[in-house]
């Protein structure tokens, strides 16, 4: 029971478990496709933001280019030599010194002036730093006056990465150079801001593809990010928006959470877009990671967007509720299945202590309603010789069909028209008149008393007391009205007696009734020549061989003197005429005590039609053809047939070549 019950706990684990599992995954997928739309929505959000821009650095340009004045320095810029460069440098830097800052009102931060040749020219923001070259830093700069075409795009620099928009400036049909106009972060998340207010927005920058592009003296400006080393982001010494988010304790939570989130480094090192789903305090939040490509079409930096949302509070409480429920469930249907099984393991016990109780009974006990029969108790078996009730019902549909018809004995020749089955014909008889008379495995009489007790309302546990020895005298008598003293065979008073019910058994398993007929070859001479008593011998052993050779259920009749029929189920004639032709065999080749070889004719005939007397004609007729066509034969057909050549071994056939009755 320890072990069903373990098997029991183990199964509904396991579904249990199953049921959690795929409730979790739908519940995580659900979720990352709800983080999954607000990545969508600060994607859509900053490229609208960065098109904005576009038009400010656009309308910046073309007011430059109509600046004659700006136009002829950066003209002369290109002809003079390195002594006047640094006053031509100043004057542009005073004349567009206002632009420059009513441009950084509007989030540019930067206004950066690059020669034909993609060299520092003036850097608005430090404008003693310049001459250097851009071209390997910086490639915007170098498509630009290379391709003469605008260039926009994220990208690092050698101060500070931003979102660029470069211009070639060709001034009357001369390149002279390009100008930049740069985006900071903060004017970005400015407008983020104003879009998404529930979020806390920053950027951090691609150690390789931005960080060490970075002058060395400006490196102190970053800071490593605390989400990976792999990531800078803007001192929070120099940048507000960095010193106000340090001290945002909700970031900093998240920061952590996101950190320990299992699939958080895999997702930053695919240097993809993603988005993450946090649990801060029971409550849910998302952290947004947008990429930004740079001009090279590396990944430079991410944009990190968290905020509280509420979608996956409600999604995981949901989903949490029915994890709940599939537990109870299962716990419901454990126990369930728990007291099932205790419940089924207590029937079987005391069933057990019934079957015992049963068993140890002297007297046959069984369990039925007078039609079906659903227990019987050792005894029951021991005396009838079966395995099982199974293996009992084969061969018979109730007790009741082998309570033999006796006058003295109650069968199912008693049952009145009136009463529903047998048990109800006994419960009708006064207590003595309840004996019946039953044949054990080896065919011996037994008479039993019979005591009927209601179980249930349909069920009676019916006891057969075996009241044999004192109706001994009976039972003897019976004993030698049904066997042959001889040859222990059965009389006929037995097939008398047992042929209705045999027939109908057969019937029953969709079977024939067959009968064997057969008469011993030169008998008379095997008494003329040894006397009766070694005839008697011989019949007797005879009778043993046949019975060695048929089956259980095949009854072997001494039909009188040295003639026997054997009866037995058969689907068909072939079935009968082959364990004839066996018998015949068996027989042919046995070595009889004194007298050596002996042999039999046979006839065979199937019961087709229920008329059993005719069945016996036929078999004895086809006996007698036997006889008349050499003997030691089969026959089963009415035609005479040849059955083949058949060796003449006897010593009878030796000097009798004549018909029967020699
Ligand atoms: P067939 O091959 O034609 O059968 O020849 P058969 O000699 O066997 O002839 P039949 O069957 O007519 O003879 C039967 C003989 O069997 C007659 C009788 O002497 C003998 N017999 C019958 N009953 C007994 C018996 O109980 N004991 C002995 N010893 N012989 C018996
Ligand atoms: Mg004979
Ligand atoms: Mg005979």
């Amino acid at each position: 029971m320890k072990i069903k019950i373990f098997i029991a706990f183990v199964l509904t684990s396991f579904i249990c478990i199953m049921l959690v599992k795929y409730i979790q995954t739908s519940q995580e997928s659900v979720i990352q496709s709800a983080t999954d739309k607000n990545l969508e929505f600060i994607r859509v959000a900053n490229k609208s933001i960065l098109e904005t821009y576009m038009l400010v650095a656009q309308k910046s340009f073309y007011d430059t280019m109509r600046n004659r004045e700006a136009m002829e320095i950066l003209k002369r810029f290109k002809r003079v030599d390195e002594s006047q460069k640094s006053l031509l440098r100043g004057k542009l830097f005073r004349l567009l010194y206002k632009e420059y800052e009513f441009l950084t009102k509007l989030n540019v931060r930067q206004i950066h002036f690059h020669t034909h040749d993609s060299k520092s020219l003036l850097r608005f923001h430090i404008p003693y730093q310049n001459g250097d070259s851009l071209k390997e830093a910086r490639s915007s700069v170098r498509i630009a006056n290379s391709e003469l075409r605008e260039v926009m795009g994220f990208e690092s620099g050698k101060i500070y990465p931003a979102y660029r928009y470069v211009f070639p400036i060709l001034y009357e049909g001369e390149h002279l150079g390009s100008v930049e106009f740069s985006i900071s972060f903060e004017g970005i998340e400015k407008k983020l801001r104003a879009i998404f207010p529930a979020y806390t927005h920053k950027i951090i920058l691609d150690k390789k593809t931005s960080y060490d592009k970075i002058f060395k003296e400006y490196r102190d400006f970053f800071t490593p990010s605390q989400l990976s080393s792999n990531y800078y982001l803007e001192n929070p010494t120099i940048s507000k928006l960095n010193k106000k988010i340090s001290r945002d304790s909700f970031v900093q939570k998240l920061t952590n959470l996101v950190k320990s989130n299992k699939y958080f480094l895999e997702k930053l090192n695919k240097k993809e877009s993603f988005s993450l789903p946090i649990i801060n305090d029971n409550k849910g939040c998302v952290a947004v990671f947008l990429n930004l490509k740079n001009i090279d079409n590396e990944s430079a930096a991410y944009i990190v967007s968290y905020a509280p949302l509420d979608e996956i509070t409600i999604i995981k409480k949901r989903y949490d509720f029915f994890k709940m429920i599939v537990v109870v469930v299962s716990l419901l249907l454990f126990a369930l299945v728990v007291a099932i099984i205790i419940q089924m393991q207590k029937i079987k016990d005391e069933t057990l202590k019934i079957q015992r109780f049963m068993n140890v009974q002297s007297s046959i006990v069984i369990l039925t309603d007078g039609v079906r029969f659903s227990f019987a108790n050792k005894k029951f078996f021991d005396f009838f010789n079966y395995k099982d009730i199974e293996a009992f019902l084969e061969h018979h549909e109730c007790i009741c069909d082998l309570f033999i018809r006796d006058k003295n004995f109650f069968s199912l020749s008693d049952v009145k028209k009136n009463e529903k089955h047998w048990v109800e014909s006994l419960l009708n008889l006064p207590g003595r008149a309840r004996v019946v008379l039953m044949f054990d495995s080896t065919m011996t009489p037994h008479a039993f008393s019979i005591s009927i007790n209601q179980y249930d309302a349909n069920y009676y546990i019916i006891d057969f007391a075996d009241i044999s020895d004192a109706m001994s005298e009976k039972l003897q008598l019976q004993k030698q009205v049904l066997k042959d003293t001889l040859t222990n065979a059965y009389n006929r008073a037995y097939f008398d007696k047992n042929i209705d019910s045999i027939l109908q058994l057969n019937k029953k398993h969709n079977s024939f009734t067959a009968i064997i007929f057969f008469d011993i070859d030169f008998f008379k001479k095997v008494n003329d020549t040894y006397g009766h008593v070694v005839g008697d011998e011989v019949l007797k052993t005879l009778s043993d061989i046949v019975k060695a050779d048929i089956r259980k259920d095949d009854k072997l009749i001494r039909w009188g003197g040295e003639e026997f029929i054997i009866v037995l189920a058969a689907k068909s004639i072939e079935e009968a005429t082959k364990l004839a032709e066996h018998l015949r065999e068996s027989i042919q080749e046995y070595k009889f005590d004194t007298i050596g070889l002996l042999t039999c004719s046979f006839g065979v005939s199937l019961c087709e039609d229920g008329d059993i007397q005719k069945t016996i004609k036929e078999a004895d007729e086809r006996l007698y053809k036997a006889k008349e066509t050499g003997r030691n034969r089969v026959v089963s057909t009415s035609e005479v047939e040849s059955l083949g050549a058949l060796t003449s071994r006897t010593f009878h056939e030796e000097s009798h070549k004549t018909g029967r009755g020699f």
